[in-house]
């Protein structure tokens, strides 16, 4: 068995860890930070089957423009000057469209039903202590155009054969009577789940800390040494060089940078949004996750206090906190949910992070040129939804064996 180094300590190098060392590895994860501190903290924690649209396709692409003129919108890109934004966006571009969205629903479906089948197997194992929250997910609509636009979104989910309805006003009340909401519909898919991502990750890291798995907190991979078209090394910020035999790039928004030392061209941008937790109250009393498809604000209730997140703003690897559109999501909420009337003084545990976002909205998974270094990032809306699935997809690959799911479409090389 080999000796592996993970550079990044997020959802998808945590659950490759985990896989690692299942399968006999010696593992050590390197983390510039804290672990699960980064993109993986504060997200919303949903498992998205019903998210088998790209998130690139032709309605951001219509609406993205109107939005792009709205202070106020969900959605925000900041020109700049820069050459990787731009070529991002050339492609992004492209790709809007339909049949991108078609090509791409399969292989979406079925790789977020695997995640969500080994979050199942990984709830049912001792080794790690979690929450599967199997409550589905609720899309609020308070338009009728959205509700039409989610009627089709339920369609195909039935064609892919997902659990999804549209509820009307009595249905959501029948489905959540103690809360009430402003809204005319929603799409309901049942099989979607939620976790609560930070806990879920230091149930990991618990359980590898107790296996000797060795945790470099604060320390940055600044550089690699390379030999015979091998790395031999990873040099740290503090300039020590570590040796091992196999390497996992999955450093999240960062990891392009880091590649292109190595002459990997990963396209990506930051999708930066940010989140708020609000103590549980009479107004916030429901179980089953929520986005409001207007606002594309996710609000997820865990058992003590409900967290409300939302935005994506295409502005650079920045992550200052954007007043205006935390009081968006803070004065939607409160607009969508009757008796709601959450102020600013409530708002805990503020925070930003940066989605890794590819052109085409799939991940980066599989080996590089380098032949002993493997990717895995640039997912975007998705990582939570689907972090046991990379994990597993990554340690099959340093195993040789043949991965469950067609990876051919995270390709790295794809553009
Ligand atoms: C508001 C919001 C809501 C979201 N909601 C959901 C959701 O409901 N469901 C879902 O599936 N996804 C959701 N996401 C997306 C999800 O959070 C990300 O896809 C996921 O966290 C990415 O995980 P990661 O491990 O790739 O990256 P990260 O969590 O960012 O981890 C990367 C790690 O690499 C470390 N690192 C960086 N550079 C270096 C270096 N040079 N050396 C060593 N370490 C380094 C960082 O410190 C970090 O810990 C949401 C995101 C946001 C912003």
């Amino acid at each position: 068995m080999s000796k592996v180094a993970i550079i990044g300590g997020g959802i998808i190098g945590l659950c490759s860890a985990y896989y690692l060392h299942k399968s006999g590895h010696e593992v050590c994860i390197f983390d510039s930070n804290e672990v699960g501190k980064q993109c993986s903290y504060g997200n919303a924690g949903l498992i998205v089957p019903s998210h088998f649209e790209t998130l690139a396709n032709l309605g951001i692409l219509k609406k993205g423009l109107m939005w792009m003129l709205n202070p106020n919108s969900p959605f925000f890109l900041k020109p700049r000057l820069d050459i990787g934004l731009l070529k991002w966006l050339i492609k992004f571009t492209s790709f809007c469209t339909n049949k991108h969205v078609q090509n791409n629903q399969h292989f979406l479906r079925d790789i977020n039903l695997y995640s969500l089948d080994l979050y199942k197997d990984l709830l049912n194992n001792s080794d790690l202590d979690f929450t599967l929250n199997q409550n589905g997910l609720l899309m609020l609509c308070q338009k009728e155009k959205s509700l039409e636009e989610e009627a089709h979104v339920v369609n195909c989910a039935k064609k892919l054969g997902l659990n999804a309805s549209i509820l009307n006003k009595e249905d959501i009340k029948e489905l959540e009577p103690n809360t009430s909401f402003n809204a005319i519909g929603a799409s309901y898919f049942k099989d979607d789940s939620n976790i609560q991502p930070y806990d879920f990750i230091m149930t990991i890291k618990k359980y590898l800390l107790k296996n000797d798995v060795k945790i470099y907190e604060n320390c940055k991979i600044q550089d690699f040494i390379l030999k015979n078209n091998q790395i031999k090394s990873i040099i740290t910020n503090k300039n020590e060089k570590y040796e091992a035999d196999e390497f996992v790039l999955s450093s999240g928004i960062f990891s392009s940078q880091l590649s292109s030392k190595l002459g990997l061209n990963l396209l990506m941008q930051a999708g930066k949004g940010f989140s708020f937790t609000v103590p549980k109250n009479d107004a916030l009393n429901f179980k089953t996750p929520m986005i409001l498809v207007e606002q594309k604000i996710a609000i997820t209730p865990y058992d003590s206090y409900v967290r409300f997140g939302g935005t994506m703003m295409i502005c650079g690897n920045d992550l200052s906190i954007n007043e205006r559109r935390i009081n968006n999501i803070r004065k939607y909420s409160n607009n969508y949910i009757n008796n709601l009337n959450i102020q600013k003084k409530d708002m805990n545990d503020l925070w930003s992070g940066l989605r890794p976002c590819s052109p085409d909205g799939l991940p980066y998974i599989g080996k590089t040129k380098i032949s002993n270094l493997i990717v895995a990032t640039a997912h975007a809306m998705m990582g939570v939804s689907l972090g046991p699935a990379s994990g597993k997809i990554v340690s099959d690959l340093i195993n040789e064996k043949k991965t469950q799911i067609n990876i051919k479409k995270m390709a790295l090389y794809r553009f």
